[in-house]
């Protein structure tokens, strides 16, 4: 099958390797069909990672069921499907109570298994397939998991109807925030340098969008806020901007108020500042949240799925470009350059 591999200077080439074998009765072979690049995979571009090199990536894909194992009843060939990329060890404390986003080996696992998007065939248990409502597409389908990132990240902040909300970074994890929060009756803030990702998130709802490189972030929030601050800030930028944009979270926050840590840092991100006095003075909490698993004995990511189907979640918007696999280093600086390109979500094809 065709595969898209890792180089040593961290860009991809298209290769062919084996097509993956069902290892289990329960398991599941799919054929990709869309892949997302999130901002995780951008944040392995063109970096040289030896333990990349030759390694198939992408974590947010749907597609059709191709074979499905003997003891797999719920699920049969051509059944489209969004497949959930988060696989623990399925032995450790936290698998056992289904939280195994915070499973030790959760990445040697399901980047030896379900982390494979980028290539035309993957394996799965057939716990971690949903099955597509017909009017639900496999664009649409591939941003499930932007959004669940979102949802568990906001069950953890606790966040109520008219709670007064920011995000911090408009791309697809912020503008999924976003929507996840209006539709939780919340009022929004989003805050972002690029104005693209501004006008999309005003199209989404927000009630208030901020470009913090040409505007008074203070005094808009003040004024949003009746002069508390946010009670809810989720940074949603991650990467980079982390520096700034965490430390803007907590400057925004009201007392007593939450900061939910959704972005994800650079790996040696351990030295970043922040006003720790008035973190302290002011009892602000800080809430990393990572990734997703469930919510009591809902999966998230069903729950978005459901959100979805019913229109309480836009993912089309969210879908600004589409390119076939073999063009993946064009896709990926397209999804780098956003401020050129106002890239959003970019979609491969499989
Ligand atoms: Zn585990």
């Amino acid at each position: 099958m065709k595969a898209a591999l890792k180089t040593a200077e961290g860009t991809f080439e298209i290769n062919e390797v084996d097509i993956p074998k069902i290892p289990h009765p329960d398991w599941v072979l799919a054929r990709v069909r869309v892949a997302g690049i999130c901002g995780t995979d951008l944040r392995h571009w063109k970096k040289e990672e030896p333990e990349l090199e030759h390694k198939i990536m992408g974590h947010e894909l749907s597609g059709e069921v191709v074979e499905a194992g003997e003891n797999v009843l719920n699920l049969k060939p051509g059944d489209r499907v969004v497949i959930e990329t988060l696989l623990g060890d399925e032995t450790c404390d936290w698998c056992n109570v289904q939280q195994y986003n915070l499973c030790p080996h959760l990445y040697p696992v399901r980047m030896e298994t379900v982390y494979r998007a980028f290539a035309t065939y993957v394996i799965a248990p057939a716990k971690k397939f949903y099955k597509l409502p017909d009017h639900v597409t496999h664009e649409e389908a591939a941003l499930l998991d932007t959004f669940s990132v979102g949802l568990h990240a906001q069950n953890l902040s606790g966040l109520s109807i008219n709670d007064k909300v920011a995000v911090i970074g408009a791309g697809c994890i912020g503008l999924g925030q976003l929507q996840l929060a209006k539709a939780s009756g919340a009022d929004v803030v989003v805050i972002d340098v690029v104005d693209s990702g501004l006008e999309a998130a005003k199209e989404l709802g927000a009630d208030l969008v901020i470009n913090s490189d040409k505007e008074d972030i203070q005094q808009k929030i003040m004024e949003f806020t009746g002069y508390r601050g946010v009670d809810i800030a989720f940074e949603c930028a991650g990467g980079s901007s982390m520096p700034q944009t965490l430390k803007q979270a907590t400057t925004i926050t009201r007392r007593g108020g939450k900061v939910v840590i959704v972005g994800g840092f650079d790996p040696g991100d351990t030295a970043i500042p922040l006003p720790w006095q008035q973190i302290q003075m002011s009892e602000i909490q800080l809430i990393p949240s990572a990734s997703y698993s469930y919510r009591d004995i809902y999966p998230e990511m069903g729950i978005c799925l459901e959100l979805l189907s019913r229109g309480k979640l836009n993912a089309k918007r969210m879908v600004t470009h589409s390119f076939p696999i073999d063009r993946i280093n064009e896709a990926f600086e397209t999804a780098q350059d956003k401020e050129n390109t106002h890239a959003i979500f970019v979609a491969l094809t499989i």
